[in-house]
Parts: structure tokens; C-alpha cells; sequence
């Protein structure tokens, strides 16, 4: 039986960081780092993750703003939203929520950012610079993943590791960061052929497919590390006591919320592997934490602070 890779103590830790710096900087230049996030459209998931964010931002003392547009607002309009917020001082970041509504051309929008501002450090220039090995704001969730295998000295040089989706926001830029770690990277998608086959031979095994407890033992090689991006509600109550067991925390959040929050990967993985990060409490609280370091990192860089 493995451990639980719990992310929770490492972001409070960076959190806590972020938050002295903050009150620093307040101090010295009377001013504080500001965040600003686009939320087209009605994804009940996004708003959820828009108010953690605030929530957050408002304890490290970040100022933050949510601009709430409806989903056919006009690309053009939405640009020029954008612009906007490229153009004032007081916003040091900026965020637009994935996924936006469909018809809209998300590269598109997402490279009218300024790149100094890209907080999810994915307009081109930024993922230019990763892949390139520079300096420059990286996206948030694959930045706390690497975070926490270094927290716990899980060693990437030299190790296979498998990345379960190819997304813009998490599996290819975590391929670069983890080839920049020296790892030998491969990244599955939903084309890859024999894909238990191919993530059996993980060292380190990364899921981020966006599809509740897929992965399941036959994926794992015995012993590896398995790091769960997935975030997929559960509604299904067989389905919950089939994988959790009379679980209390479980069953609560059925009742209450109608839905319990499950990974890309099954539990019983834990039997298998050396480590298995939880869901919730593992990646996730790790990427609020990397966005409010990278808005702090992006205030300081437009200052020119060390
Ligand atoms: P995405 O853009 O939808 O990409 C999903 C990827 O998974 C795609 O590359 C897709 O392959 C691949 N895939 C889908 N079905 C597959 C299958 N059956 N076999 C193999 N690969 C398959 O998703 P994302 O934005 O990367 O997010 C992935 C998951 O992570 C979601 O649950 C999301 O909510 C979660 N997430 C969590 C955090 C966090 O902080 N914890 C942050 C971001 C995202 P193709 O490219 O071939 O379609």
C-alpha cells in the first residue's frame, strides 16, 4: 500500500510566502498585485474555481476582479476587454477561464493577452520560453506538480515519465518542464494506441484526461509515483460506494452538494503505487497556489524588483 501525495501543506506553505511578500511590498511601495480574471459564459465548474481563486487572493491580500461576460459576447469586444486590462497599471495579471464557450477561438483570445501579464503562462511567447528552458511565467498546474515531486525529493532526472493529455494548460507544457528536469518524457493521448501497456512502464505517471477514475491498476507499474490532475464530479451513488465504501466524507458531499469530487484516477491505485496524489487536496490546491505566486512574480517583473 502506497502514501497519499497530499498537496495541501506545500501550497499553504507558498501561500504563506506569497502573503509576507505582499505585506512587504505594501509597505515599501504602497502598493499590491493585482489580478484580473474573464469569465465567459455560464460553467458552473468555472465560477467555482473563480471564487476559490478570489477567496484566495483576497487572504494574501492580492487585489482581485472577476468580469463576468455572457457567452455570445462578440470575439472582438472580448479583445478589447483584454486590451484593457494590458493597458492598466494597477492589473499585473491576467486570467481567462478555460474552457471558454466553444464558438470562440480560445488560442486567439488567449495570445491578446500581454505576455507579461499571462498569469497561466500560456500565450505562445510564454510557452516559447518554457520550451526553450528561459525564464518566464509557466502554467500553474504543471509548475505545483513539479513543485511537489521536489518537495519530496521524487527524482525526475533520468526517470520515465508518462503523461496521460496533451492539453495547452497542463500535459504539454508539464512534458517541457519535466524534459527541462532531465526526465524522459511520453505523452499518451486519447489516439495512443495500448495505453495501459505504455503508462505500466511509468516511473512517474501523470493523469490529465478530464474522465473519473480511468485509470485503474493495469495502467500502474508497482512502486511508481502517480500524480492525479483530474477533477471530475461524481453524482452517481452506487458509483461512490463502489469506489469509496461507506466513506462519510463521501456520501456528504452526495447529499449536500450532489456530487463528490473524484480524480482521472481510480483509489485502488494506491494499493499499487508508492504515491498517489489525493483528489481533492492534492494538484488542485497546488495550482491556486502557483496563480497567486505567479501574479506576485508578474507585479515584481513589471517593477523591475528583485
Ligand atoms: P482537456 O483540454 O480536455 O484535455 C484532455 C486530454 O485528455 C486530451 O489531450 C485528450 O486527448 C486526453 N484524453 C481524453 N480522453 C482520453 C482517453 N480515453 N485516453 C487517453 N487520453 C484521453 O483537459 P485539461 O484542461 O488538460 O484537464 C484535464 C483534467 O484536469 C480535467 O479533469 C480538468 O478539470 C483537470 N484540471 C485540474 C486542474 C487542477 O488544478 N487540479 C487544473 C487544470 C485541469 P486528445 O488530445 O487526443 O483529445
Amino acid at each position: 500500500m502506497g502514501s497519499w501525495l497530499e498537496g495541501k501543506t506545500l501550497a499553504k506553505k507558498i501561500k504563506e510566502k506569497v502573503k509576507n511578500d505582499v505585506a512587504l511590498y505594501l509597505k515599501q511601495k504602497k502598493e499590491v498585485p493585482g489580478l484580473a480574471a474573464i469569465l465567459v459564459g455560464e460553467n458552473r465548474a468555472s465560477k467555482i474555481y473563480l471564487r476559490t481563486k478570489e477567496r484566495n487572493c483576497e487572504r494574501l491580500g492580492i487585489h482581485s476582479e472577476i468580469l463576468c461576460f455572457p457567452k455570445d459576447i462578440e470575439a472582438s469586444l472580448l479583445k478589447a476587454k483584454i486590451e484593457e486590462l494590458n493597458s492598466r497599471e494597477d492589473v499585473d495579471s491576467i486570467l481567462v477561464q478555460l474552457p471558454l464557450p466553444s464558438l470562440f477561438n480560445a488560442p486567439e483570445i488567449i495570445a491578446s493577452i500581454h505576455p507579461e501579464k499571462d498569469v497561466d503562462g500560456v500565450h505562445p511567447f510564454n510557452l516559447g520560453n518554457l520550451m526553450m528552458n528561459q525564464e518566464g511565467l509557466k502554467p500553474c498546474t504543471p509548475l505545483g506538480i513539479i513543485e511537489l515531486l521536489k518537495s519530496r525529493e521524487i527524482p525526475i532526472a533520468g526517470k520515465r515519465v508518462v503523461i496521460i493529455g496533451r492539453s495547452r494548460l497542463v500535459g504539454k507544457p508539464l512534458a517541457a518542464m519535466v524534459t527541462n528536469e532531465n526526465g524522459t518524457v511520453t505523452i499518451c493521448h486519447s489516439k495512443t494506441e495500448n495505453l495501459p501497456q505504455v503508462s505500466s512502464e511509468a516511473d512517474i505517471l501523470v493523469g490529465a484526461i478530464g474522465r473519473g477514475a480511468f485509470i485503474t491498476p493495469e495502467f500502474v507499474k508497482p512502486g511508481a509515483v502517480v500524480v492525479d490532475v483530474g477533477m471530475n464530479n461524481l453524482t452517481d451513488k452506487s458509483k461512490v460506494e463502489q469506489m469509496f465504501g461507506q466513506d462519510e466524507k463521501r456520501l456528504k458531499d452526495l447529499r449536500e452538494k450532489g456530487y463528490t469530487l473524484i480524480g482521472d484516477v481510480h483509489p485502488q491505485v494506491i494499493d499499487k503505487a508508492e504515491f498517489l496524489t489525493p483528489v481533492p487536496g492534492g494538484v488542485g490546491p497546488l495550482t491556486v497556489a502557483m496563480l497567486m505566486k505567479n501574479t506576485l512574480e508578474a507585479f515584481k517583473q513589471r517593477r523591475n524588483l528583485a
